[in-house]
């Protein structure tokens, strides 16, 4: 059975006397206990006509969503629309003679009072809903050339044909805000201190209306979704951390009056550890040479460069240590303003394997790469091989 009187009656809140009546006789007729009626039904249709038959009480419990007619007596099992018994006082509105204070804190108290149902949800109309970021993962090749990209998702928009109401036809809503969106909520806050203020109508969630017919352009949902898609197009130059905006693109929502922007963020997706480290228009190439390569030079040929064009490129310019850094310049990424950075290709040194020397061979390599030193040692003095704790290689 619903609360609102004139709900259980099936009257607008504007009803006339006889129409109270009217509706009362067809009601009670049909659902009279001695007919098989339902009798806390036909309790609530007898509670209806007695309190809205009676102008003083009708006009309480307009103001008030109280079936108490003056105030301190039990509570009126109304869904607790106001709290029972409450001594109200309004200045404005009644003939109600007792002293009081009459305040209007309108929403900042509102939700405070909303233990009648009556909170506050969401936040006020208006402006643009917040943007949505989105990542958007690339791979490297796909920073270096550019790439297009389209992003689909369902969109949704304010249906035109209901402004958003989801409603062909209304009426003002009948549940207690009167067609307003608002119902007022009453709390003593002292001897004979009452302070008034608004709350949001549940009932019609404080649109004011109740829907008589539903849109059918949106079919009640107030929204119509389509397909969207965006055209994304990264251009070579660009890198991590840059956005691309897309002005407007985001969905309606009831709360807010224009759509926010969809905002992609590029990322650098990588499988695994990355091959190819990045830094502004640069990159950095981990390089393994052998032992022989370090002396001799080497050539290497780049199959995972993000050029697709697998550069080769090779080193004659004398023995390297492990961790030297050999440059090449346009081997980087591209340039914004045209043009690429620099490759630097950071060499790490196998080291050589272990081999057992002959004598003549070790003469050779000496003789190559130059003679170990020999310190002639003082007599008695003993020789300590060393251990190896960590490898200087990787
Ligand atoms: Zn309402
Ligand atoms: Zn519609």
């Amino acid at each position: 059975m619903s609360g609102d009187l004139y709900q259980r009656l099936g009257i607008g809140r504007g009803a006339s006397a006889d129409e109270i009546k009217k509706a009362y006789r067809t009601l009670a007729r049909e659902h009279h206990p001695d007919k098989g009626g339902d009798p806390e039904l036909f309790k609530g249709i007898q509670e209806a006509h007695e309190v809205l038959s009676d102008d003083r009480r009708r006009q309480i419990y307009d103001a008030t969503g109280s079936v108490n007619e003056g105030g301190g007596g039990p509570p009126g099992g109304m869904g607790g629309m106001a709290a029972g018994g409450v001594p109200f006082f309004m200045s404005q509105m009644g003939p109600f003679g007792m002293p009081g204070v009459n305040f209007d804190m309108g929403d900042l108290l509102g939700s405070m009072f909303g233990g009648g149902g009556g909170g506050r949800r969401g936040p006020a109309r208006g402006g643009k809903s917040p943007d949505k970021h989105q990542d958007v993962g690339l791979r490297l090749e796909q920073f270096y050339k550019g790439t297009d990209i389209k992003l689909k998702f369902n969109q949704a928009r304010r249906c035109g044909m209901c402004n958003a109401t989801g409603a062909e036809t209304t009426e003002p809503c009948g549940a207690g805000c009167n067609g307003t969106g608002f119902r007022m909520v009453h709390q003593q806050i002292g001897p004979g201190m009452v302070v008034q203020s608004r709350a949001q109508c549940d009932a019609c969630s404080g649109s004011g209306k109740r829907v008589l017919r539903m849109c059918k352009g949106c079919q009640g949902k107030k929204f119509i979704q389509k397909e969207k898609v965006l055209d994304i197009k990264v251009l070579p130059g660009m890198v991590v951390g840059e956005t691309l905006t897309f002005a407007g693109e985001c969905s309606d929502m009831l709360e807010y009056d224009a759509p926010g922007d969809v905002v992609l963020d590029l990322k650098l997706a990588v499988d695994g550890a990355p091959k190819y480290e990045w830094h502004g228009v640069d990159l950095t190439y981990k390089h393994y040479v052998s032992f022989a390569e370090s002396i001799l030079g080497f050539e290497c040929v780049l199959s995972d460069h993000p050029s697709g064009e697998s550069p080769k490129y090779s080193w004659r310019g004398g023995p390297l240590i492990n961790g030297s850094v050999l440059k090449m310049e346009g081997g980087g990424m591209p340039k914004r303003s045209g043009g690429f950075g620099v490759l630097h290709l950071q060499i790490c040194v196998r080291p050589p394997p272990t081999v057992a020397w002959s004598a003549e061979d070790a003469a050779k390599l000496a003789g190559v790469l130059g003679a170990p030193s020999v310190t002639i040692m003082p007599e008695g003095v003993k020789e300590l091989l060393l251990d190896s704790a960590e490898s200087v290689f990787n």
